[in-house]
């Protein structure tokens, strides 16, 4: 018998008959005598929805407000969730963020859990019930209900996996597990059998979307096997792994050494809307990156990709940086204002880039990756505009119209594509 928490994202709670049918995957795992906590996302689109009325109502809202609003979609998908299930002979009871309770910081619409008190999901789970926790949310140090950034329910629902001290958190989506790159781009993707928690870690941060980052940061933290499967997939059918044998279907997140093949490279990824910003003739200074970057980060302005020259002249030098689109003018307008701070000659930018990545752990101990990352682009005639490296990845920023053409030329170039694709 295992613990497991199954968490279900917005599009396998779409309608009352996609609940239903995840709700028969929750039952299979109880039949084989498991005990399960489910955790639910808000039924796809309805996020959205709310955060445009929010919106609506004022474009100046207070954030407090704009979670209690937003964090309602889940409230109604954990009490649907909890009724079919009980329909299905199934004890269960749904509980919101607060109920359980999961404490987050005050950071409303981006908080983040600080403490969930396991008690009461222990005892319902001990006692043969299936709680039904809501996704995305918890309540703040002052009572208040907090939200923990889009596509937090993955987050909620490791978290939850962490505190109930669960043998696999198990994702629903409507994938059925880890592709190579998004097969919504490269229909020939392949989906991985395992990926370690550092791979996938890069590939959500870089774009892959299947998982919030912070989710991963936290299975790795906790040591919370993930495990990325399909709601779509038929809940009587039997549980076969990857290769074709009983088990878990999907692709498993978990640690390094428990990956036997080693690629060099795991997966592409693309995040589109990347703006990039260059500050021409800096003055050279000590402590005038941290003057530009402090002065952005002050106003919430996350960057992301930063490229800095040598002063040829031992005077000034060049930063260019990326960050989100979203945030091209607020940034532009910072940097102008800081004139008396920050000693610049000019300032350009563009919005519309696109970042191209390429992640795989066996980079550490296999030279020439980038290179070969910078040939494969230059045979397709894609210009790359700034590059950054890691350990284990290589990301370059290119024009957005160039940016599926480079995903397709790099998963090819790697030996991604499936065989008979
Ligand atoms: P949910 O609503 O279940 O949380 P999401 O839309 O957040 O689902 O995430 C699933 C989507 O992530 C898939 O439909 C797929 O298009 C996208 N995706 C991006 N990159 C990848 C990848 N490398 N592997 C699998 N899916 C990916
Ligand atoms: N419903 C939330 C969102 O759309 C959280 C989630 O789905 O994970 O961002
Ligand atoms: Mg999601």
């Amino acid at each position: 018998m295992a613990r497991i928490v199954v968490k279900f994202g917005g599009t396998s709670v779409a309608s009352v008959e996609r609940i239903r049918q995840a709700a028969r995957h929750v039952k299979r795992e109880v039949d084989a005598g498991h005990e399960v906590a489910v955790v639910v996302s808000a039924m796809s689109g309805k996020t959205n929805e709310l955060v445009g009325w929010v919106n609506e109502a004022s474009p100046l809202h207070d954030a407090r407000e704009y979670d209690a609003v937003v964090a309602s979609g889940e409230q109604v998908t954990a009490g649907l969730m909890a009724i079919v299930l009980s329909e299905m002979g199934i004890q269960s009871r749904s509980f919101a963020g607060w109920q359980v309770p999961i404490r987050t910081d005050d950071a409303h619409g981006a908080a983040r859990i600080t403490e969930i008190d396991p008690t009461e999901l222990d005892k319902r789970m001990k006692d043969g019930w299936v709680p039904v926790i809501t996704g995305f949310q918890g309540i703040s140090p002052h009572g208040r209900v907090t939200t923990l950034g889009r596509g937090g329910s993955d987050t909620s629902a490791v978290a939850v996996a962490a505190a109930v001290k669960a043998d696999r958190c198990d994702i629903y989506t409507d994938v059925d597990g880890v592709y190579t790159t998004d097969p919504r781009i490269v229909p020939k993707a392949q989906r991985l059998t395992r990926i370690s928690f550092e791979e996938m870690l890069e590939m959500a941060s870089l774009g892959a979307k299947v998982l919030m980052i912070r989710s991963v940061e936290m299975a790795m933290a906790y040591k919370v096997p993930l495990l990325v499967r399909s709601s779509f997939d038929d809940p009587d059918a039997p549980q076969l792994a990857p290769d074709g044998t009983p088990g878990v279907p999907g692709t498993l997140v978990c640690d390094e050494d428990e990956i036997v093949e080693k690629q060099i490279v795991s997966g592409v990824t693309l995040a589109k809307a990347e703006a990039k910003i260059t500050l021409r003739d800096v003055k050279d200074n000590p402590g005038v990156a941290a003057a530009i970057f402090g002065t952005l980060a002050d106003q919430g302005i996350i960057v992301d990709m930063i490229v800095q020259n040598i002063a040829d002249d031992g005077a000034t030098t060049d930063i260019t940086f990326t960050v989100p689109d979203s945030e091209y003018d607020k940034a532009v307008k910072t940097l102008q204002n800081a004139g008396d701070r920050i000693e610049y000659a000019r300032l350009s930018g563009s919005k519309g880039g696109a970042k191209v990545s390429v992640v795989g752990v066996g980079m550490r101990s296999h030279a020439g990756v980038a290179s070969s990352m910078f040939k494969a682009l230059a045979d397709k005639g894609i210009n790359i505009q700034l590059i950054t490296t890691s350990e284990i990845k290589t990301s370059v920023l290119i024009d957005e119209q160039y940016a599926e053409l480079a995903v397709r030329a790099l998963h090819t170039y790697y030996g991604l594509d499936k065989k008979d694709a």
